[in-house]
């Protein structure tokens, strides 16, 4: 059974030892980073976040990881794609306030990678990002937050979307599907549109004629506007939202798959949980009550423990936008998005990376 070593937000005391910084410190410590990256240069892969987002992971902590990677003898930078148009020096990115460099994971140009073909369904290549692939050592230092294409977005997503090309990108969400419209039986009545209550569908001209568009970011696969539609005009096709869960498991297995094992880590900061992904350059308020930090060197144990840990009876429902209907059942995630986070962590054990089993270490 896996370890994840977690930290938790909770404190005993009125004292700057017991603060999540300070956890985190004493978290590094113990975790099998210690000892193992002498002299390795190390890839400490982040989301910058972009726009006003403020909610991706604090200056303090990377400082923390960083000054622990030195004072081990290892080299490192944060990397992130499209860093220069995200401008993450807005949100404190910048070395001298992290210690180390913040570079563009595919080079100034953004054509800097390596492709490796697969083979599932759309998902064809693999573009690893070149400065990933020429790292030594890779630690998947990720935010956690809802994700509206895959219901959640951790240390999978931080790989698979962030360690690629736009190619590969773009590859992933074709595989998304979900819905299938039949031109022929549409009247053009617009009740799908009205129906809809993300924002998720359009025609692509005035008054419901043209095209019928699914965004699927958005879209929940609710079915709202299906039942809604008086002709059948719409229906499920065979795709679904796990075909874009397995193939984020099988980008992330293509990206690791460039380390040995031991050359891995993963930590998960499970702090302003938005029900969006940092990309998105906004953030919204927290579903729920900030948790903690887990670290792993297995990323099935440290997906399942993350999503263990948040918990539905914990929501917030100023994190909700208001007249989102939530779902009865299944993970807050899975309640706020229509998808079952729990999916992926299940794809990411069955491409061979990890297990869902795992045993927790507290880091008081
Ligand atoms: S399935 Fe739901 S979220 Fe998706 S387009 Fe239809 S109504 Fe909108
Ligand atoms: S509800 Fe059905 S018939 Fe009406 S516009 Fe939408 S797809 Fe067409």
């Amino acid at each position: 059974m896996s370890k994840v070593f977690f930290a938790p937000m909770s404190f005993s005391r009125y004292d700057s030892s017991q603060t999540l910084p300070a956890k985190f410190e004493r978290m590094l410590e113990q975790s099998e980073l210690k000892g193992a990256v002498k002299g390795k240069k190390i890839a400490i892969k982040m989301h910058v976040g972009s726009g006003l987002s403020y909610s991706t992971i604090p200056p303090v902590f990377i400082r923390k990881l960083v000054d622990f990677l030195r004072r081990e003898g290892a080299e490192c930078f944060v990397t992130d794609h499209y860093v220069y148009g995200r401008h993450p020096e807005d949100r404190g990115y910048i070395d001298s306030v992290l210690g180390c460099p913040v570079l563009d994971a595919c080079g100034y140009f953004g054509k800097y990678f390596y492709t490796k073909e697969v083979d599932f369904k759309k998902l064809r290549h693999v573009d690893v990002a070149g400065l990933i692939h020429d790292a030594d050592y890779l630690i998947d230092f990720s935010h956690v937050k809802g994700h509206g294409a895959c219901g959640y977005g951790g240390a999978c997503k931080n790989i698979a979307m962030g360690c690629v090309t736009d190619r590969t990108r773009h590859e992933l969400h074709s595989l998304e599907g979900g819905l299938s419209w039949n031109r022929d039986k549409c009247i053009h009545c617009g009740q799908c549109i009205q129906s809809c209550n993300h924002h998720a569908n359009s025609f692509s001209e005035e008054n419901y004629q043209g095209n019928y568009n699914v965004f699927f970011h958005n879209c929940t696969l609710c079915q709202h506007c299906m039942k809604v539609c008086p002709t059948e005009a719409i229906t499920l096709d065979s795709h679904d939202y796990r075909d874009f869960q397995r193939g984020m498991a099988i980008a992330t297995k293509t990206v690791l798959d460039c380390f040995e094992p031991e050359n891995r880590y993963f930590i998960n900061v499970l702090t302003q949980i938005t029900a969006l992904c940092d990309c998105w350059g906004m953030t919204t308020p927290s579903l729920v009550p900030d948790i903690g930090i887990c670290a792993s060197t297995d990323i099935a144990s440290i997906e399942q423990a993350t999503l263990d840990l948040i918990k539905f009876e914990k929501l917030n429902p100023e994190g909700v936008p208001e007249g989102l209907e939530l779902g009865d059942h299944g993970h807050l995630f899975e309640r706020l998005h229509g998808k079952d986070p729990y999916q992926q962590v299940a794809a990411l054990a069955d491409v061979g990376l990890g297990e869902t089993k795992y045993e927790t270490v507290i880091v008081e």
